[in-house]
């Protein structure tokens, strides 16, 4: 079921990124395995996936600890203050930076872990009070007085828009995060400017997303099927 599901998916992807006039290999698919068990991780690491998402980091600490050191892990959740040593340890990618007191405490944890840590800036585009990320124009300063923590690699931005029940009422939302992207890249905010790393789409919209730029598409309904409670 995982791998039908892993091989339809790919090939929507496919399809439409060249639909587009896209690379294909520039869209990166992230499994959100959150709240699944670690079997499901498994089998679908049997299909050749091996970027996961998750969010919730107790969840994730047991999967991760338990999966072959070859997978790689993206964190996707809301990442707190005194949670931030476990997530730097575990996650090669944090998606969810949304203020400096977080980003700072990331970055003196990956400095001593001597790694190197990607992180995306989640914005939050649709400007809803419940949401995470930070507002579009506040961006451009958090991403300015992140510069000078190098342990941290700025790879991109990463939202969340509000829930439409179609995938077109997504667009607006995923051109709003492109043109931020095309503006702070111009001011050089990124560790490589010329591959900025858009994470946007989900199960309900991601060929929209892929249509609007995205490079990495986060996916778990579709892969893994409804979520337990
Ligand atoms: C749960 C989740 C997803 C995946 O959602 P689906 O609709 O199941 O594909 C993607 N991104 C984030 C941040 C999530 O929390």
């Amino acid at each position: 079921m995982i791998c039908t599901n892993l091989e339809q998916i790919r090939s929507v992807i496919r399809e439409t990124a060249i639909g587009c006039g896209r690379d294909p290999q520039e869209i990166k698919l992230v499994a959100v395995s959150k709240r699944m068990p670690v079997e499901m991780v498994s089998e679908a690491h049997q299909c050749d996936q091996m970027l996961f998402g998750e969010n919730y980091l107790q969840d994730a600490e047991k999967k991760i600890r338990l999966s072959p050191p070859s997978l790689r892990w993206h964190f996707i959740g809301h990442v707190q203050s005194n949670k931030a040593k476990m997530a730097a340890e575990l996650f090669q990618m944090i998606e969810t930076i949304d203020r400096l007191k977080i980003a700072r405490s990331l970055d003196h944890h990956a400095g001593v872990l001597q790694k190197k840590l990607d992180v995306l800036v989640q914005v939050n585009v649709g400007r809803e009070p419940q949401k995470s990320g930070i507002l579009p124009e506040d961006a451009g300063d958090l991403l300015r007085a992140m510069q000078p923590l190098t342990n941290l690699r700025l790879r991109g931005l990463m939202t969340m828009p509000p829930y439409g029940h179609e995938a077109e009422a997504s667009r607006p939302w995923f051109q709003a995060l492109k043109k931020l992207s095309v503006e702070l890249a111009g001011e050089n905010c990124f560790y490589d400017n010329k591959a900025v790393e858009l994470s946007m789409g989900m199960s309900g919209d991601f060929n929209v997303a892929i249509e609007e730029g995205a490079t990495l598409v986060r996916l778990g309904t579709a892969i893994f099927g409804e979520r337990p409670l």
